[in-house]
């Protein structure tokens, strides 16, 4: 993938030092062809079905509807949020509006696109009133949801962004400085997984716009191992 320019947005601090991160990432797990394309057509259809249906946690009382995820249903990017806000909400969408136009912004940086490349998804499906954090037992009665979802698509790699996704994909409450710079895995396939700033935080807080160029920076040289790795086994 070739660099992509680094977008204004991306850039109102400072050029960003060179990359010096230390835990490489391990070789990802070879994709298993475990359903065909219609059945998986199918579990998706279900899942949909399920999440607009569901009732496991008092959020679903609140919200207008869940919001399960956009993009391609075969992705080798997955990018993880918290939950739905207010405009999500509304329209059925994960990351829209102004830190959804950001994080457009922030994947285009780093050659991707939420229509051709890369999946979007929140930990929760459904909107907590008033942008409220999510509460342990929504994360635990929605979770299965995404861990459905990740099976499916089988990505490479995962961006959480955000410490609550970050926390909570991760079981931590180690704050989100101490959680950037290194290659987590998750789930049973050992997914690796980087984290990053929230798109919404960092329209707060710009000053942290160079910071988050260097984790995607670091997650983009993360895939490339993955995928050049995965070439070359090919080739032996
Ligand atoms: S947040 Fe998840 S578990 Fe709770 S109602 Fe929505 S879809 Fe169901």
């Amino acid at each position: 993938m070739a660099p992509a320019a680094t977008p204004s947005v991306l850039t109102t601090e400072a050029p960003a030092p060179a990359l010096a991160r230390s835990d490489p990432p391990a070789a990802g797990p070879r994709r298993a062809s475990v359903v065909t394309s219609g059945e998986a057509a199918a579990q998706w259809q279900q899942l949909l079905e399920e999440v607009r249906r569901c009732t496991l946690c008092r959020l679903h009382a609140t919200r207008t509807q869940g919001v399960l995820g956009v993009g391609p249903r075969r992705a080798d990017w997955l990018v993880i949020g918290e939950a739905p806000g207010a405009e999500e909400d509304r329209r059925g969408e994960p990351f829209v509006g102004a830190a959804g136009q950001l994080l457009d912004a922030m994947l285009r940086a780093i050659g991707l696109d939420r229509h051709t490349n890369v999946y979007i998804a929140n930990v929760l499906k459904s909107r907590p009133p008033n942008n409220r954090d999510p509460r342990p037992e929504e994360v635990e009665a929605c979770l299965p949801y995404l861990v459905r979802q990740i099976a499916l698509l089988q990505p490479k790699i995962m961006l959480a962004v955000g410490r609550i996704a970050a926390q909570n994909l991760l079981g931590t409450d180690a704050p989100l400085g101490r959680l950037r710079g290194r290659v987590h895995h998750f789930g049973e396939r050992q997914t690796p997984l980087v984290v990053t700033y929230h798109p919404a935080y960092l329209l707060r807080t710009p000053g942290d716009k160079r910071k988050a160029w260097e984790d995607l920076k670091f997650a983009r040289s993360v895939y490339q191992q993955l995928t050049q790795g995965a070439a070359d086994g090919n080739r032996s």
